[in-house]
């Protein structure tokens, strides 16, 4: 399929002008080669208003069900413009600031509608990362002061790791963990990192025996004197997203929402030479049909 989007914000904005428009555009995403009842799996359907009725099962369906813009009571004019807010500025956008951009009635609301869209920024079945891979840990919270030990209760921890491109990085993928444990950034590797990929760590106990996993580990143990070069891409990653949390964000972020941060500063590294900002919009709106949906309850108390 031709990946299809607007260029500009007139683009959308002309394009996307009201909610039929915005629904006929999720149904080439969601269904591309045409409607496939999520009940039966068949194909073929009557339309009645804008509801799809199976042929086979008779289950209506309409195309927002199942995905993260079900029971939403903003409309998907509304939704569109909130995608484009977030993929068209290089650093997105906070929920005050898309409150206002938006004309949002409630700050609830443009926090709500932020933090789903953060959901449908992880792609269902997204490969790991391969090839030559730093591995780190990274505090966030509390005094942002370069504090480097292990123990610490205030302070979230986040498992970092940076696959090598050349001298540069290239994928990254971020994960909120609940202590540096042996089986907790084990199942942090094995989640991020394919088999066979040499894996590069500091010398902390916890990454021992990666090797059971199918990774070559490779550690080194002390820093060198010159410290840009430990680690170098872990640690510029990590410099890189303190900055966006403390900049776009203000900091304001409690532990509980941290991971859905992560992800949106993961999707935005790791689609950051794209050439297009238009781009962005599509595999958000891609992305978006395909991510079970998630309520107001189940992201103040973060589950997954
Ligand atoms: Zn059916």
């Amino acid at each position: 399929m031709t990946e299809d989007y607007p260029r500009t914000l007139l683009e959308l904005e002309r394009r996307f002008s009201d909610d039929a428009s915005c629904r006929a555009y999720l149904f080439t995403l969601r269904w591309p080669k045409g409607f496939v009842c999520p009940a039966c799996g068949r194909q073929g359907a009557a339309i009645r208003r804008h509801l799809w009725r199976c042929e086979n099962c008779r289950r209506e369906t309409s195309v927002t069900a199942g995905t993260i813009f079900q029971d939403s009571k903003l409309p998907l004019t509304i939704w569109f413009r909130a995608m484009w807010q977030v993929t068209s500025r290089k650093n997105g956008i906070s929920a005050l600031g898309l409150q206002r951009v938006l004309g949002l009635g409630s700050y609830k609301n443009a926090w709500t509608l932020l933090h789903k869209l953060r959901r449908a920024m992880v792609r269902p079945g997204r490969g790991r990362l391969q090839g030559v891979i730093e591995v780190d840990e990274a505090y966030w919270g509390g005094d942002e002061s370069g504090v480097r030990g292990r123990q610490t209760i205030t302070k979230a921890l986040i498992a970092v790791a940076a696959e090598a491109d050349g001298e540069g990085i290239g994928r990254i993928r971020l994960q909120y963990i609940p202590d540096t444990h042996r089986a907790t950034l084990q199942r942090f590797i094995q989640q991020s990192i394919e088999p066979g990929s040499k894996v590069i760590t500091d010398g902390l106990q916890a990454y021992r025996e990666l090797e059971g996993y199918g990774h070559d580990r490779q550690i080194q143990k002390q820093p060198p004197p010159d410290a840009e070069h430990w680690l170098p891409r872990v640690h510029r990653v990590i410099s890189l997203l303190k900055r966006w949390l403390m900049g776009t964000h203000q900091g304001g972020i409690a532990h509980e929402h941290l991971e859905d941060y992560l992800n949106e500063f993961t999707f935005r590294f790791n689609r950051r030479t794209s050439a297009s900002r238009g781009k962005l919009f599509y595999r958000l709106a891609q992305q978006s049909v395909r991510v079970s949906p998630v309520t107001f309850k189940t992201i103040i108390h973060h589950k997954a």
